[in-house]
C-alpha cells in the first residue's frame, strides 16, 4: 500500500510527539515513526524547567499531575561534598520519569488523532523519492521529512558530526530508602567539563554524570566514587548511558530542503545544563508551524535562529566556566549567596529571561536590586 502525507516524523520523544501533536491541531497530514513500542525508557534525569512547564500547558491544557514523579523547591550546589549553598526556588521544579512521560505525550498525540507507527524497524528513506519503505512494503511519502531521532539521528549521515562534539551521560537510580534527597543537587568537581547530579524521582533518587565525550571517561568509576561519597556502599545498582548535545548546533542549511532536524537530533540541547526537553518540544512545535507555511525549512531556521544562539553562546560560557581559575572565582561568588542562586535559577535556568550573552546584564540587574 501507498500512503502520502504532508509532514513525517522519524522518533517520538518529546520532540517527535510535540511536532505530531502541533501538526495534529493544525490539520497537517502526518504520521510518527519510532522504532521503539510505548511505553520505552530513556536515559534522563528528568528536570522539566518552568520554560518546559510552559511548553507542556501549551500541548496539554493542564499537564495531568501523573506526569511528574516529585516537585522541589531546593537546589544546592557542591564542590564534591563541600556544600557551597542550598538556596530556595520560587516556581518549584518538576521531575519527571521519562517511561511515563514520553508515554503520555505520544498518547496525547493519538488522542488528538495522530498515527503512530510504533516498533518500525528496518524501514528505507529515498531522499530522491521522498519515501520511505516500511519493512511489511507499504510506501510513505511525504513533502516534508522530520527527524526527531534523537542525539545519534540517522540524518547525521547527511552531514557531518563527530561524536566529540557531543555529550555522553550515565545514570543510576537508587531507591530513596538507600539515598535521600528533597531537592536538586549538582555536585562539581567529579568531572572536567560536566557535572554530577541528584535528583528526587519520589521512591528512587537519580544519580548521574554528564560531560564532553570521552570515549577513555571511566563513568562507571565516577558513579562509584560519589555514590560512595554519598554513603552508599554495598548496593547494587545498574547503570545506564546515552549521547546529548553539547553545543555544537548540527548544520541543517546543508541537508535537503525538505528535510528538518528537531531536538537531540538537531544539537538543540542547553549547553551549559543540558536540559533538552525544553528545546525537543519546542523546536517540536516550531518544526509543524513551519509546515503550515510555503517554505517550511526557511522558516524553521529563521524561527530556531534564537536556540541555535543561546547554544553557540552558551557553549563559549560552558568552555569559560570548566577553566579551573574561572570555575574558582565563581564558587567563590555563590558560597554562600542563597539570593544569587535563587535569583539566577530563577531568571536563567527556568525561564532563559536572560541568555548566556546576557550574563553580566543578569548580574547588574541582581546587584542593583540588593
Ligand atoms: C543522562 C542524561 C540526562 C538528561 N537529563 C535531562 C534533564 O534532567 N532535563 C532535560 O530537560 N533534559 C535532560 N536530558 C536531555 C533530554 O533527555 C533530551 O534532550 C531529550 O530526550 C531529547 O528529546 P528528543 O525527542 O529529541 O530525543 P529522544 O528523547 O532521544 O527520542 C528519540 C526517539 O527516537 C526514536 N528513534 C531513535 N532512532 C530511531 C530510528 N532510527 N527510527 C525511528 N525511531 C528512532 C527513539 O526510540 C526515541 O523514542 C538528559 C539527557 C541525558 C543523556
Amino acid at each position: 500500500m501507498t500512503y502520502k502525507y504532508d509532514a513525517i516524523v522519524i522518533g517520538a520523544g518529546p520532540a517527535g510527539a510535540a511536532c505530531g501533536m502541533e501538526l495534529q491541531k493544525n490539520g497537517i497530514k502526518n504520521c510518527v515513526i519510532d522504532k521503539a513500542v510505548f511505553p520505552r525508557g530513556k536515559t534522563c534525569a528528568g528536570l522539566v524547567t518552568g520554560k518546559t512547564y510552559k511548553l507542556l500547558e501549551y500541548l496539554f491544557g493542564e499537564p495531568p499531575e501523573e506526569l511528574f514523579c516529585f516537585t522541589s523547591s531546593q537546589i544546592r550546589l557542591f564542590s564534591k561534598q563541600r556544600e557551597l549553598v542550598a538556596a530556595p526556588i520560587k516556581r518549584p521544579v518538576k521531575l519527571v520519569n521519562r517511561y511515563d512521560y514520553d508515554n503520555a505525550l505520544v498518547t496525547r498525540y493519538k488522542e488528538l488523532g495522530g498515527e503512530l507507527r510504533e516498533g518500525e524497524r528496518g524501514y528505507k528513506i529515498d531522499y530522491k523519492a521522498n519515501s520511505i519503505t516500511l519493512s511489511n512494503g507499504d510506501i510513505l511519502s511525504y513533502d516534508t521529512i522530520i527527524f526527531a531521532d534523537g542525539a545519534l539521528s540517522q540524518a547525521h549521515k547527511l552531514v557531518n558530526v563527530p561524536r566529540s562534539k557531543l555529550a555522553f551521560g550515565v545514570e543510576a537510580y537508587i531507591p530513596s530508602t538507600v539515598l535521600n534527597t528533597k531537592s536538586v543537587d549538582l555536585y562539581f568537581d567529579y568531572l572536567d567539563n560536566g557535572y554530577v547530579w541528584v535528583f528526587p524521582h519520589g521512591d528512587t533518587v537519580c544519580v548521574g554524570a554528564a560531560n564532553q565525550y570521552n570515549k577513555k571517561e571511566d563513568y562507571q568509576k565516577i558513579l562509584d566514587d560519589v555514590l560512595r561519597d554519598l554513603g552508599v556502599t554495598g548496593h547494587e545498582y545498574k547503570t545506564v548511558g546515552a549521547f546529548l548535545p553539547y553545543g555544537y548546533v548540527v548544520p541543517q542549511q546543508k541537508l535537503p530542503q525538505n528535510v528538518l532536524l528537531i531536538g537531540d537530533a538537531g544539537g538543540f540541547a542547553d549547553p551549559i545544563s543540558g536540559e533538552g526537553l525544553y528545546m525537543s518540544m519546542q523546536t517540536g512545535i516550531m518544526a509543524a508551524q513551519a509546515v503550515l507555511t510555503d517554505s517550511p525549512k526557511k522558516t524553521y531556521l529563521k524561527s530556531v535562529e534564537p536556540l541555535q544562539q543561546i547554544i553557540r553562546d552558551g557553549k563559549r560560557a560552558q568552555k569559560m566556566f570548566y577553566q579551573p581559575a574561572i570555575h574558582k572565582k565563581l564558587f567563590g561568588r555563590v558560597e554562600g549567596n542563597k539570593r544569587f542562586v535563587s535569583f539566577y535559577f530563577e531568571n536563567q535556568v527556568d525561564e532563559y529571561r536572560y541568555t548566556y550573552r546576557q550574563i553580566k546584564q543578569l548580574y547588574n540587574y541582581y546587584k542593583s536590586n540588593q
